[in-house]
């Protein structure tokens, strides 16, 4: 067996379990707050949690991070879970901060009757004031040494809701002159008279990330609390509330941080992504444009390549840009191998073959995917007047050019032999129509000897009388730059990209008449593209997915 090199996650949790840690008590979770729709960075994280859950044997918990109602939604909560489960990973239990509400709030008790917590009166304008810089010490609130008696009765008002948002706040009474500024009393709780996607009105003080996410790890038995880098410094604050609460006979959480991984041409991050949406740069969060699980499902990627393109580039300790053409990589390398080949005209121009007969047509065989034999054939039809994209023909064509011009033949894919002969143009100039002639005897696999003549090209076609024309939703980047949020002066919204869609009408062949949503198709010499969910009986509607790397030769 090959010996797997492990990365510094799992070099972390050898460590451990070497250091004595049993496996059965290693546990994992994936801790998204529910204020907007998952991402491609997001993945990463689900593929690495959720993959150590696989390889260890251990369960990951779903852990809603919900402590800011201000910005939640049940309707997040749903989005996450779907795209969770679409990736292919499965949760051991969905949890949620908001179901620890009332034992945090009993811990901070204890935590004021200690003297470790006081409520702070001042405004957050004068707080900030005190706050220092990392090189200066900050100053004492006036409030930091209330009594117990007055900080218990004050919490307990907050939340009873005497007060008003922004006249009080809960503080941890740690160092005012820590070298880390998050170790500057940091904030508990605040009072936010919100309505909460789960506890209602129950609440109008929410716990702050900090407070909240290690003691929910804490409260799972988490035994490895990963995330991003930007959580480096807040680890040092993660321990200290640990230390106030942790009990000996328990697994004691540890946080440690991983590189966020972004993508270039489009921005990760939720809040972002909000205001795309928000401000309709965008169809919703899952337009096929967003960086988005579902805009990325709706765009035609599969579950496999996202895994794979997570597990591909793995975790790294700085923060990268990941070029997209890699993940295009991935869903070609998958679409490739399962995709079934049919044929699509995208921008026609007709052809008429004028020496086949009026009302004859034939249904001819075609592969379904030459990657995978058990795909089989099926027939498409032919007919004297297909269409051929329009920059397949070329009147006067350079001796490179690959394809139909006059008097030079090229194959019809499935089909014929064709020669241009002449063309047909509109008082403008523009071709109408081109007029071609076939050969006989050179249908594609009859084993004749005109079947096998060598000819310039190949050509995909549709036949007029049979195609059925869709809506094609062809995409370009969502942004101009490589790093459109990278800039210190402009705002990424500066470098959205205003061509990103182009729709079009084309033709497919008739086999795609009951092609249903997110069905993935190769459209012969064009690329990927998989049905919209806004296609109906009536009218078919296909997004492209991704382009093809190399034409296809006959
Ligand atoms: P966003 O800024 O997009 O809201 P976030 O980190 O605030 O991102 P969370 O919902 O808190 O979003 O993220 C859940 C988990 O996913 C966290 O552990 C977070 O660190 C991780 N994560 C978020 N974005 C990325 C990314 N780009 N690459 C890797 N992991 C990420
Ligand atoms: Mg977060
Ligand atoms: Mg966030």
């Amino acid at each position: 067996t090959e010996e797997k090199s492990l990365n510094f996650i799992e070099q972390i949790i050898e460590e451990d379990l070497k250091n004595g840690l049993s496996s059965d008590k290693l546990r994992f979770r994936f801790p998204p707050e529910p204020n907007g729709y998952l991402h491609i960075g997001h993945a990463s994280s689900i593929a690495l949690n959720f993959g150590l859950g696989l390889d260890y044997n251990a369960p990951v918990n779903l852990r809603f991070d919900d402590t800011n109602p201000a910005k939640e939604e049940q309707e997040f909560v749903d989005a996450i879970k779907r795209d969770v489960q679409w990736l292919g990973y499965q949760w051991a239990e969905e949890r949620y901060a908001s179901d620890y509400f009332q034992q945090l709030y009993n811990w901070t008790i204890e935590f004021i009757k200690k003297g470790k917590a006081y409520v702070d009166s001042q405004s957050s304008e004068e707080m900030a004031a005190q706050k220092g810089t990392p090189s200066t010490p900050g100053t004492d609130s006036p409030y930091r040494n209330r009594s117990v008696e007055e900080n218990l009765d004050l919490f307990e008002r907050m939340k009873n809701g005497e007060f008003e948002e922004g006249t009080h706040i809960l503080r941890a009474k740690i160092d005012m002159k820590s070298t880390n500024m998050l170790m500057r009393d940091p904030i508990i709780y605040r009072i936010l008279k919100r309505h909460h996607h789960r506890t209602g009105n129950d609440w109008c003080i929410y716990p702050m990330y900090d407070w909240a996410h290690g003691e929910s790890d804490y409260i799972e038995q988490i035994s490895h609390s990963f995330c991003t880098l930007e959580f480096l410094p807040h680890r040092e604050l993660y321990d200290w509330f640990l230390d106030q609460i942790y009990d000996e006979n328990k697994v004691r959480p540890k946080q440690r941080e991983f590189a966020r991984r972004n993508l270039s041409h489009t921005v990760v991050s939720k809040r972002k992504l909000a205001q795309l949406v928000s401000e309709n740069h965008v169809n919703g969060w899952d337009d096929p444009r967003m960086s988005t699980i579902s805009g990325l499902r709706r765009r035609g990627y599969t579950a496999a390549a996202l895994r794979n393109f997570a597990n591909g580039i793995g975790i790294a300790k700085r923060d990268n840009l990941i070029d997209v053409s890699l993940l295009e990589f991935y869903i070609r390398e998958d679409l490739n191998k399962t995709a079934p080949r049919v044929m699509a005209v995208l921008d026609p121009v007709k052809l008429v073959i004028t020496n086949y007969p009026q009302e004859k047509e034939e249904w001819l065989d075609a592969e379904n995917n030459p990657e995978d034999e058990s795909a089989g054939f099926r027939k498409v039809p032919f007919s004297r007047e297909i269409y051929i994209e329009r920059e397949d023909f070329m009147e006067d064509a350079p001796s490179k050019f690959f394809r139909l011009s006059l008097g030079k033949e090229v194959r019809l894919k499935n089909a014929y032999i064709i020669k241009g002969e002449n063309v047909i143009k509109d008082a403008d100039g523009n071709i109408t129509e081109i007029h071609a002639t076939y050969d006989t005897q050179s249908l594609s696999g009859s084993g004749t000897e005109a079947s096998q003549r060598k000819v310039s090209g190949t050509l995909h076609w549709v036949s007029i009388a049979h195609a059925i024309s869709a809506e094609v939703r062809l995409y370009d980047r969502l942004f101009t730059d490589e790093a459109p949020d990278s800039h210190k002066e402009k705002d990424f919204l500066e470098f959205v990209n205003p061509d990103s869609l182009k729709v079009v009408t084309g033709f497919v062949e008739p086999s795609l008449k009951e092609a249903k949503n997110e069905d993935k198709f190769q459209f012969q010499r064009l690329g990927y593209f998989t049905v919209d969910k806004d296609s109906t009986s009536e009218k078919l509607v296909f997004n492209k997915t991704v382009g093809l790397k190399d034409d296809w030769a006959e």
